[in-house]
């Protein structure tokens, strides 16, 4: 048994069991023997790929819509370029580079990066040196000054704690982790659910074994974003997988080695997630008076941006092979049966700046991801 399962053990033995969000917490984030002290979690060697690191397109298109929507503001000649968990710092390269095709942009930009991994902030530095004097590591938005801001994140919110809430007996209870025989970890059903209220519609219908996931720190995030936006200016743009509607199931996953593996059984080993709940976020986000697109997919998303474009430019002129992964790298990004439908796309903007984003997908129209035929 590692040392941070022993941690967990013990904390469990002298205190009770853990919410799966305190376990998540503690799995990802311990300082010493967390996941996320990896430095290579991310990538085609480490234990999962995201969108950014299959392909350069991805950072560059984030880069072109970070730079039209600081034109939408009125291109201030200081804001502030927000990352949440920027990874590798691959996506926020990209962008800088293809945003630097904007006159004065990348000159007004001071980069801020949310990022609570020391071995994760060390890459970013490595590959973000060019911008060494622009960029500031922070821990969250309540360290920086209130001004114009374009926030993004990529498969952030994924990574925040979430709890699950089984029903029992027609009764919603909560899932906790306990210790088991032979020292493992497991799950336990803990006291019934506190406030019935956060169930989305139709929780009544729902079978005992029925899940629903609720993650207030996810909430929570976003709607610090949003009351920035609101008291400043600005947009914001989230990609993660999750469901554009509201609804049950056990979306927990923990991925090693692009694999997934058992989330209880080496904590710090394994990367461990949930869907997020766009139709919850964005709801926070409305509450505080910013104007919200549609949740639309991903896909969608960056054919309108202009991927097929931009991959034909990347091509032209590239030997075969490179043209065939440029062309496998457009798909794996848009196509149905990969990311382009599990991966949802939110934007945000203060309201007052919403008629200046209307060319902007997804504030423009795109294919709304709010079909529940789509989405199951
Ligand atoms: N956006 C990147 C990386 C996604 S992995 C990409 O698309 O490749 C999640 C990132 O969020 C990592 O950089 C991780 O260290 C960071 N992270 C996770 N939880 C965090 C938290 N609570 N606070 C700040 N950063 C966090």
């Amino acid at each position: 048994m590692g040392p941070l399962k022993q941690r967990i053990h013990a904390m469990i033995e002298a205190s009770g069991p853990l919410s799966l969000a305190q376990y998540m917490q503690m799995a990802l984030s311990d300082p010493q023997h967390g996941y996320y002290k990896q430095r290579n979690a991310i990538g085609a060697k480490g234990d999962f790929i995201t969108a950014p690191e299959i392909s350069q397109m991805f950072g560059e298109l984030l880069g072109l819509w970070v730079a039209i929507a600081w034109q939408a503001i009125g291109s201030p000649s200081s804001f502030l370029l927000v990352e949440a968990g920027p990874g590798r710092g691959t996506m926020m390269a990209d962008a800088l580079r293809a945003a630097a095709s904007v006159p004065g942009f990348v000159g007004a930009a001071q980069i801020r990066l949310i990022e609570n991994s020391p071995a994760m902030i060390a890459l970013q530095r490595d590959k973000l040196s060019a911008h060494a004097e622009r960029i500031r590591w922070i821990a969250g938005l309540d360290e920086v000054e209130e001004k114009p801001m374009v926030f993004i994140a990529n498969e952030f919110l994924d990574a925040l704690p979430f709890r699950q809430f089984i029903k029992a007996g027609g009764v919603w209870r909560e899932r906790l982790v306990a210790t088991g025989k032979n020292r493992d970890l497991g799950t336990v059903l803990g006291p019934s659910l506190a406030e019935p209220e956060i169930l989305p519609g139709g929780h009544e219908a729902e079978p005992d074994g029925a899940v629903f996931e609720h993650a207030p720190a996810r909430e929570a995030f976003v709607l610090q974003v949003s009351e920035r936006l609101a008291a400043t200016a600005g947009a914001a743009l989230m990609i993660d997988y999750g469901h554009a509607k509201s609804g049950f199931g056990d979306t927990f996953q923990a991925v090693s080695k692009h694999a997934f593996t058992d989330p209880f059984k080496e904590p710090g080993m394994a990367d461990l997630t949930s869907h997020v709940d766009f139709a919850a976020i964005r709801q926070s986000a409305i509450q505080t008076g910013v104007h919200a697109a549609p949740i639309v997919e991903q896909g969608a998303f960056l054919l309108a941006m202009g991927i097929a474009q931009r991959a034909q430019s990347l091509a032209a002129g590239k030997a075969p092979e490179r043209q065939a992964q440029i062309l496998r790298d457009v798909e794996r990004l848009v196509l149905s049966g990969e990311m382009g439908a599990l991966f949802k796309v939110l934007a945000l903007c203060k309201n007052e700046n919403a008629s200046a984003m209307i060319h902007l997908p997804p504030f423009a129209a795109v294919n709304s991801a709010n079909d529940p035929a789509r989405n199951g």
